[in-house]
């Protein structure tokens, strides 16, 4: 963070503090958002977390959950007071405004300075300190280094070591992304030291599936994959039938995209979900082809280079002949040897 004194002077004081991360947060999103909760907690300053939208059944064991509040469907009379009243407002985790969907003109509107700590590419230019680094493989590492920057590795406790090991266990795929790096597993060897359960943390979110959700998986796996290895890009679709005859809940289609990327010689795996109001895709690369690049091309969308979301608002079948159309594009990046 450039302006770190400036920053530190800030929160010496305790404050009404609101952190906020992106729409259908994942494990980085909520974890770093806990996390810091935790910690500013500790210098005595008011924190509210405030999520976009709901969030996976299988990161409400993080501690500090059952006082997030939850922007749809309810929340946002009171989400707009918080914000109002906030005298410093933390944005984790997204970095252009539009990831928090019908919270960002509040955001923007509000007089408390803003604060980013991210590591998302290509940032917009809202807040007034930043903690940006697209090299972090999880933001959660970046609040880690934040405490520690501030001198305050100690007040990093087991629900505190818990949140952030969450968050960079998802990011890197399970330590298995070219972002693992040694810093990465120093970290958690910290986090484990403190008293982080690895183990227990792990089951809580890869082994808690439903049996519905494993059957859709299923389901999705033998029925609803399309390769094309003309451009060595794997695809699933979903349509909303679909979504109801699997009793969808938020998360249930989390990951699936892994399973298109895990085919041998693919470069691109995708995932389209048709939900009521657009086609939700998500993208995932291995090697230099950037998803972050063509999200941001054809699907208003954007992320990481390996890893990236996007919409579209045209129909399901629309939306795929669309992407396939664009396809031969890229055929030389998409069938580099890597
Ligand atoms: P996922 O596919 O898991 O939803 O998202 C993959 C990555 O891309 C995450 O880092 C996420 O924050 C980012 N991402 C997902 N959807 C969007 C989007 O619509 N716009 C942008 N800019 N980033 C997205
Ligand atoms: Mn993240």
């Amino acid at each position: 963070m450039q302006n770190l004194k400036a920053f530190k002077e800030l929160i010496s004081s305790p404050k009404k503090v609101v952190i906020t991360t992106h729409h259908k947060p994942d494990a980085d999103a909520l974890g770093s958002s806990l996390a810091l909760a935790g910690y500013l907690k500790k210098l005595n300053h008011q924190v509210q977390v405030i999520t976009p939208s709901d969030y996976p059944r299988f990161l409400t064991w993080m501690h500090g959950n059952s006082e997030v509040l939850v922007y749809e469907g309810g929340g946002e009379e009171k989400a707009a007071r918080f914000i109002e009243d906030a005298e410093l407002i933390f944005c984790l985790d997204f970095s252009s405004l539009g990831r928090i969907f019908g919270m960002a003109p509040l955001v923007q509107a509000a007089k408390a300075p803003k604060v980013l700590i991210d590591h998302h590419l290509e940032p917009e230019d809202f807040a007034q300190f930043k903690l940006w680094d697209i090299s972090a493989a999880a933001t959660a590492e970046l609040v880690f280094d934040l405490i520690v920057m501030l001198g305050d590795k100690d007040k990093i406790d087991i629900p505190i070591a818990e949140a952030i090991y969450a968050g960079i266990l998802t990011d890197t795929g399970s330590f298995r992304h070219p972002s693992t790096t040694r810093k990465v597993h120093m970290i958690i060897a910290d986090l484990i030291e403190i008293g982080a359960n690895a183990s227990r943390i792990q089951k809580l979110i890869y082994d808690n599936n439903t049996e519905t959700r494993l059957r859709f998986l299923g389901y999705a796996l033998s029925e609803k994959l399309v390769v094309l290895r003309e451009y060595n890009t794997a695809y699933i679709t979903i349509t909303a039938e679909e979504l109801v005859r699997f009793k969808y809940n938020t998360g249930d289609t989390e990951g699936f995209v892994n399973y298109a990327l895990s085919i041998e010689g693919i470069v691109m795996g995708a995932v389209f979900i048709d939900r009521s109001d657009s086609v939700k895709i998500s993208f995932r690369s291995v090697g230099e082809f950037s998803v972050n690049e063509f999200a941001r091309k054809y699907f208003e969308g954007g992320g990481h280079k390996n890893a990236a979301g996007g919409k579209s608002n045209l129909s399901l079948d629309e939306t795929i002949q669309k992407f396939v159309s664009v396809l031969p594009e890229y055929k030389d990046q998409l069938t580099q040897k890597i």
